[in-house]
């Protein structure tokens, strides 16, 4: 401890360290620790090896490896994480954005895109918002007259109020579970409802990775019995706050896909569909309130 250490040296321990502690991305992750604890960049950190780190620089990296050592999530760490290439400030009591959320936003962007002579999509709700990666990205790469974001979680909202300033989005946030304490007069107003609503069955929780199991919100994870309550009840309450040919998009479990098409045919909703992530696997599903019902 403490020892005076070149950033060559620190980064092999953190390498080994990391590997020791069974993390699969152990280099990557020793890499972008130090780049953080010793303020380079990645660059900088190999073309600077031979350097002598300062004792505070060692403290701090040799801190953050304690805590990644005993399962923090990376992220948490650095308390911040990038969701389509927009930086987003994190930690416990929010959910970490996922790569795969990404394929949510873009099917939103694109059907804004493909309808926006037809039926433009001005007003959209984020159900259940975590970080606010969904409702800032699609203020930042979309065409939205107004962009709205509720969540439950008080904690979350602080998060999401932040990376809505730090990345110069106008979000207007609700602290409301699911519509309950939502604005009234939006009813029968929205052109667009978009949620990754908690999705892992309950019995599941027990099996997923350390890091998720007992550093994210379980509020966030937790699906109910089957995994389906939230799609059920967003489903059902999104008919009267979506406006006639407004649409509903998911993100889902890649095992999902089916019950959710049954669900959202089951209450009304037409051009029902499914789309998949990089993987091939199911991820999202969508559909429109008809019009005139
Ligand atoms: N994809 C997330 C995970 O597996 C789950 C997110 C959710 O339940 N909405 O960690």
């Amino acid at each position: 401890m403490n020892r005076n250490k070149t950033l060559g040296e620190a980064l092999k321990e953190g390498k080994a360290r990391l590997k020791g502690a069974g993390k699969e991305n152990y280099a990557f992750e020793a890499e972008i620790l130090l780049e953080k604890a010793a303020g380079y960049s990645r660059t900088a950190l190999f073309l600077r090896r031979e350097e002598w780190l300062s004792a505070e620089c060692v403290n701090t990296y040799e801190e953050m490896l304690n805590q990644r050592e005993r399962g923090r999530p990376l992220q948490y760490i650095l308390g911040e994480w990038e969701f389509m290439g927009l930086p987003f400030f994190v930690g416990e009591g929010v959910l970490i954005p996922r790569g795969d959320t990404e394929v949510l936003v873009e099917t939103v962007l694109e059907k804004q895109k493909e309808q926006a002579e037809t039926n433009p999509l001005q007003t959209v709700l984020d159900m259940g918002t975590g970080s606010g990666c969904i409702p800032v990205s699609l203020g930042k790469y979309g065409d939205f007259r107004e962009i709205l974001a509720l969540d439950i979680s008080p904690k979350a909202l602080e998060y999401a109020r932040k990376n809505a300033a730090r990345n110069g989005v106008a979000v207007e946030f609700w602290e409301s579970d699911l519509f309950a304490a939502f604005s009234q007069s939006r009813r029968g107003k929205l052109d667009a409802i978009v949620s990754n609503p908690p999705y892992i069955p309950q019995g599941e929780i027990a099996g997923l990775m350390e890091e998720v199991r007992e550093f994210e919100p379980h509020n966030a994870l937790d699906g109910g019995k089957d995994g389906l309550d939230f799609y059920r009840r967003i489903i059902k309450e999104s008919q009267t706050w979506l406006r006639d040919g407004g649409w509903l998009f998911f993100e889902i479990g890649y095992h999902q896909g089916a019950a959710l098409l049954a669900l959202l045919q089951e209450n009304g909703f037409v051009q029902t569909q499914i789309r998949q992530d990089l993987a091939g696997l199911d991820r999202v599903a969508l559909g429109q309130k008809p019009y005139g019902r």
